[in-house]
């Protein structure tokens, strides 16, 4: 654990955060706060001193461990809560519950489902203290409907979980998820200027954070792009489209990684059409 600031400890996640561990944050003070359980096995020393865990969203990486905490409350924001409560809810808010994806599922369950007792919903703009600081909610939708990130107040910190800065970019496969959205809370992290983010997949920054923001939301662009340069050598449906490896730069046809591929392809094909640069005739896209 690193003590990035007096209080919030810093937790790297196992396999360095990356899938399907995540970091965490840890704020000590008169109530001990957990932020995602997703770290792996170090989180075991934090159990018995844990008073409060908020989830920044429902994905397995960032939950795993929630079950080792019997004592603490547990707070998400409502839209993502099913995502936690029973796997059903899980299945029909990652979109998962329409194919048939046995590697996907089977990997779900061998990370071991819990159901988690949720007892409290966070909402933009709560304010939560521990004694000795103040983190504010910030609701940053669009990798999921209830995606939240947390404000430091005291050291304009913020925590933003899957707005995650990595080189692969946004991630906005499930049914849930929306790039649009994703865009706006880019922008909206990059306007509160914090002299600190840290994410679940990437390490703390204080260093141009701005200037990395605008270049992990620039992916949406180029996808976009990507999109439209097919497009025009040959009009496509959004199954062929998903075989050209726009998104993900491997991925064998069967795994759910083509679901995914697919899922985040036609929703950059709704909004292309939403802003008149696409149009659809007989289920293939054209270029207008
Ligand atoms: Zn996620
Ligand atoms: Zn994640």
């Amino acid at each position: 654990m690193l003590e990035v600031k007096p209080g919030v400890w810093f937790i790297e996640g196992e396999n360095g955060g990356r899938y399907p561990y995540a970091h965490s944050l840890y704020l000590r003070g008169a109530v001990n706060i957990l932020i995602d359980t997703g770290a792996g096995s170090k989180l075991e020393a934090l159990k018995e001193k844990t008073d409060k865990v908020l989830l920044t969203h429902y994905h397995r990486d960032h939950v795993t461990l929630n079950p080792i905490f019997s004592k603490p409350s547990f707070a998400i924001h409502k839209k993502d809560a099913p995502g936690v409560e029973s796997i059903e809810g899980f299945y029909q808010l990652s979109g998962l519950d329409q194919v048939d994806i046995e590697a996907y599922w089977k990997m779900v369950r061998q990370s071991g489902f819990v159901n988690t007792k949720i007892t409290n919903y966070l909402e933009d703009g709560d304010m939560i203290e521990n004694g000795r600081i103040t983190i504010k909610t910030l609701h940053l939708p669009g990798h999921t409907a209830g995606h939240c990130g947390f404000l430091i107040e005291e050291y304009e910190l913020i925590f933003s979980a899957d707005i995650d800065l990595t080189s692969f970019g946004p991630w906005y496969g499930n049914t849930t998820s929306d790039p649009d959205q994703f865009r706006e809370s880019i922008r909206r992290l990059r306007s509160l200027n914090p002299k600190m983010l840290i994410t679940g997949h990437s390490k703390p920054t204080s260093r141009k954070i701005s200037e990395k923001l605008t270049a992990y939301e620039s992916v949406l662009d180029q996808r976009d792009q990507k999109i439209v340069d097919e497009l025009k050598i040959k009009p496509s449906t959004t199954a062929q489209l998903a075989l050209r490896k726009i998104i993900y730069r491997r991925h064998n046809s069967q795994d759910a990684l083509l679901f995914f591929e697919k899922s985040m392809i036609e929703k950059h094909i709704k909004s292309l059409i939403n802003r008149g640069i696409l149009e659809e005739a007989e289920g293939k896209y054209y270029v207008k």
